[in-house]
């Protein structure tokens, strides 16, 4: 072949401009990341979109290194950063950097997973995955899985595999049988739970709410209390949904106490591990998952806590034939009986990243107990970090951290808890628009708090230290703010 059609599609006469283009954006980002200081510049949403709005879509720069240098101001300039060790708010991670060569390579030959004639070896990656992280949560031979793209998704196929394992096993008719179906979870349980309660077609109180002890984890106790009342109304437990990890408070509900209850009366249970999913490589904390090899299914999402670019997550099941039970099949994709591996059948995705090379990579280059390891130090971070938030007159801590998040309150004695409800929500967007540090900020037995989730490996005490500052700093500020234009009024 001699040159391409187009100088910007890429063929084995482009390769040059391929592996230029490939290099110049990663020397751009290099020297972003050679000065960036802090976690965001503190741009106005009106300065951002006043500079995006104005871009002419339809008017094409001179050339790729003038789109770049585009991107990277109305791009990078602002980004918001998280391996920055000030960035303590969501679960984003510093990215691991075997994953990014494998981002390199899997968005250049964009293969997809859902057929072996468009993924090959691809597929066989992917499922040796799979093995091993269902090898990791204890399940045995008749596991099965499929990556997805982030743990919402994953939950919804874990209550979708529940909802027809139920199904399948009612004399009822299926549209007669929806209403009655109950999903009971924890107060802490993540949204996407309710979400997909009503994406499955469920009625609205679907989801039973199961009390908590006194931190906050799931009771086992009153779970096996609330699946008597169901059973005496005639209602159907489809699933019992625990959390290894909750958003806010990290907590870990009592695995094995409830698969105790679950398993006797036959109610499938899926784990969402999808923040706490790090803890199976952890080589200190892993008992923290212990019965979690008796669950169901189970929700992990390794762009959390094993280091991952988004998206990498997966939902893992103990018997592959509930995952195959909801293929579908098309004559051009995936018709019965090819004798090939196919992933499609198990995925609610049809065209699909190969994500899982970037864990492939990692894990081949890093090694499991590495991964486990940075965890772990984020996990023994929060605990510095409480100690330190205990330590100061002006601030509260809701509890003692479990896994990687701390929420607290900065107080002074004096300012009354309502007026504290009220300043914290405005103390974050102050600290987010100077962009020294950012913390998250959540609601919590009636009162808001603002949260340090920390993910990041590289932030150290001294760190936490500045922020801690820089939270009091930004209070102070407001309050002589408030102050002064109270006293002109
Ligand atoms: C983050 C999270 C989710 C959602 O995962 P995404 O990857 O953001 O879709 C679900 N459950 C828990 C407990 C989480 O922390």
């Amino acid at each position: 072949m001699e040159g391409a059609v187009s100088a910007y599609l890429l063929s084995r006469s482009t390769v040059d401009g391929y592996a230029a283009g490939i290099d110049q954006a990663a020397r751009l980002l290099a020297d972003r990341l050679r000065t960036v200081r802090q976690p965001y510049s503190g741009a106005t949403e009106e300065q951002l979109r006043a500079a995006v709005d104005e871009v002419d879509l339809d008017r094409p720069l001179a050339d790729g290194d003038a789109a770049l240098r585009e991107a990277a101001r109305l791009y990078l300039d602002h980004a918001v950063w998280f391996h920055e060790p000030r960035y303590v708010a969501h679960l984003n991670c510093p990215v691991a950097l075997p994953a990014l060569s494998a981002e390199v390579l899997i968005s250049a030959v964009n293969s997809s997973l859902d057929t072996w004639d468009q993924s090959t070896a691809g597929t066989l990656i992917e499922r040796r995955l799979i093995d091993w992280t269902a090898g990791r949560i204890g399940f045995g031979p008749d596991a099965d899985g499929v990556f997805t793209s982030g743990g919402t998704q994953s939950n919804l196929q874990g209550l979708l595999l529940a909802r027809e394992d139920r199904l399948a096993r009612q004399a009822q008719d299926r549209v007669a049988a929806l209403p009655s179906l109950r999903v009971l979870t924890s107060r802490n349980s993540h949204f996407s739970v309710a979400k997909s309660a009503v994406l499955l077609g469920l009625s609205p109180d679907t989801v039973v709410t199961v009390d908590t002890d006194r931190a906050g984890r799931l009771d086992p106790v009153d779970l096996r209390r609330r699946l008597d009342a169901l059973e005496r109304a005639e209602l159907v437990p489809m699933a019992v949904v625990a959390t290894v990890g909750t958003t806010d408070l990290g907590l870990v509900d009592p695995v094995g106490d409830i698969a105790a209850v679950c398993r006797p009366r036959g109610v499938w249970l899926h784990v969402d591990a999808a923040y706490g999913c790090g803890l199976l490589v952890s080589r200190r904390r892993r008992g923290l998952l212990d019965g979690i090899e008796q669950s169901d299914s189970v929700t992990v999402d390794f762009h959390k806590s094993f280091f991952q670019p988004v998206s990498s997550s997966a939902i893992v099941v103990r018997h592959a034939d509930t995952l195959h039970r909801i293929a579908v099949h098309a004559d051009y994709l995936n018709p019965r009986g090819s004798g090939l591996p196919n992933q499609v059948d198990k995925s609610l995705q049809t065209t699909r990243r190969f994500d899982a090379l970037k864990l492939w990579l990692t894990l081949r280059t890093m090694g499991a107990d590495q991964l486990g390891d940075l965890f772990d130090r984020v996990v023994d971070l929060a605990a510095h970090a409480h100690t330190l938030l205990v330590g100061e007159d002006d601030f509260e801590v809701a509890a003692i951290p479990t896994l990687s998040t701390v929420l607290f309150r900065w107080r002074p004695s004096w300012l009354d808890p309502e007026a504290c409800d009220e300043l914290l929500p405005r103390l974050r967007s102050r600290l987010f628009a100077r962009g020294e540090a950012i913390v998250a900020g959540t609601r919590h037995a009636g009162r808001y708090w603002l949260k340090f989730t920390l993910l990041n490996p590289n932030t150290t005490v001294v760190d936490l230290r500045e922020v801690i500052e820089l939270v009091r700093a930004a209070g102070q500020d407001l309050l002589a703010g408030d102050l002064a234009v109270a006293q002109v009024r």
